[in-house]
């Protein structure tokens, strides 16, 4: 059931203007959804008083509400006499309420925000996805120049849309306000003019190179620097270099989305790098130096004697630079054991010699030291039975 405008309002039936909008510009104050976030209920009396307020506000709905109730004003089971919304009696509404608000309530609330006056529209933000290499990606790039298609001001009106000498005009239907009313059920909904689309003004002598439109489409070029340490998906914002405004609207940005390609060595993980390196296991085993190559030159990293053959080398700074915080990240080198494929007669008698050596050292070292305790030596009692 729909509440009696006047219980809404808590007033009586025979209050006045003054009364109406003082009682009404209370419960606005209290139930503002700025004032009440996410509370839904708050949010729907807000709506419910604004409705009232609307109707016992307009001399001519008080009289028919005043009759035939909510029936008579076409809402449900309705059939009475229809009204026309009039937009501008928002903007009283927002009048009462912007000076404490900052007005564009309704806009919100009521679906579809208002565009006030002039028509200005802000240019489109552009995005250009741009691959650059392994080492670009790491140590920057000075100057990179691109070539973007996009819609720049018009020389001929300077971005007017109007022949010179000539202006353009408010908007006779909709009076400059971009926006009529249209019927939903009790409710009024502001939607675009179709008029104007929107704009809130009209254009009776377009440009001729622009037709109108105030824009044109140009190929620009913009260089920019690309920072050190950019990765795949980095977003830079170039401000102002996307498309042009309408009727003096600010101009978009271009995005410069960031896909970096990979490198044969190195795999990437944010600022740190992580390659592969064989080493020859005598070198794991002794322990020595390894020459290392990293994107910032030759190292040399230590390695301690019976080094694991899946150790990991950490070197400190050698990774990607930070594009925030300043710094670089890390450089990780996972060790492998390389395995030669093929070795001369003297390689191979030497590991032949080592690999004897070190099987009869672990053989007996093994079941002296596990399996003997376990199951008493074999060897030992084979050894006796000899
Ligand atoms: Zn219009
Ligand atoms: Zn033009």
């Amino acid at each position: 059931m729909k509440r009696d405008y006047y219980d809404v309002l808590g007033v009586s039936k025979e209050a006045g203007a003054d009364e109406l909008k003082k009682a009404y510009r209370k419960l606005a104050m209290e139930l503002h959804p700025d004032r009440n976030p996410g509370n839904k209920e708050a949010e729907e009396k807000f709506k419910e008083a604004a409705e009232a307020y609307s109707v016992l506000s307009d001399a001519e709905k008080r009289k028919v509400y005043d009759q035939f109730g909510h029936a008579g004003l076409g809402g449900a089971g309705g059939g009475g006499q229809q009204f026309q919304f009039d937009p501008n009696q928002f903007a009283d509404f927002e009048d009462i309420l912007g000076s404490f608000f900052g007005g564009g309530l309704f806009g919100d609330l009521f679906g579809g925000g208002r565009r006030r006056g002039n028509g200005e529209e802000r240019g489109s933000d552009l995005q250009y996805n741009l691959k650059i290499s392994f080492q670009d990606a790491i140590f920057g790039k000075e100057a990179v120049e691109l070539s973007i298609p996009r819609l720049e001001a018009c020389e001929t009106c300077h971005g007017s849309g109007c022949e010179a000498g000539t202006r353009a005009e408010t908007c006779p239907q909709c009076r400059g306000a971009g926006q009529v009313a249209v019927r939903q059920g009790f409710f009024q909904m502001l939607a675009p003019c179709p008029r104007c689309e929107g704009r809130g003004r009209i254009i009776p002598k377009p440009c001729r190179t622009c037709h109108g439109e105030g824009r044109v489409h140009k190929k620009a070029k913009v260089s920019f620097k690309v920072p050190a340490g950019v990765d795949r998906g980095t977003r830079l914002r170039l401000q102002g270099q996307g498309e042009a405004g309408r009727s003096g609207g600010r101009t978009g940005d271009l995005y410069v989305v960031f896909d970096v390609e990979p490198d044969a060595r190195y795999e990437r993980d944010g600022s740190d790098l992580h390659r592969r390196f064989e080493v020859h296991w005598p070198l794991l085993v002794t322990g020595g130096t390894l020459d290392v190559e990293t994107p910032y030159g030759q190292d040399k990293v230590k390695l301690a004697p019976g080094t694991a053959a899946d150790h990991v080398v950490k070197l400190v700074n050698a990774g990607v630079p930070r594009l925030q915080g300043g710094g670089r990240g890390d450089l990780y080198l996972h060790l492998r054991v390389a395995v030669p494929k093929s070795l001369t007669a003297e390689q191979k008698e030497l590991v032949e010699q080592l690999r004897r050596s070190l099987e009869g050292e672990s053989a007996e070292g093994k079941e002296e030291g596990f399996l003997a305790k376990v199951f008493g030596s074999e060897k030992a009692k084979k050894k006796k039975r000899k």
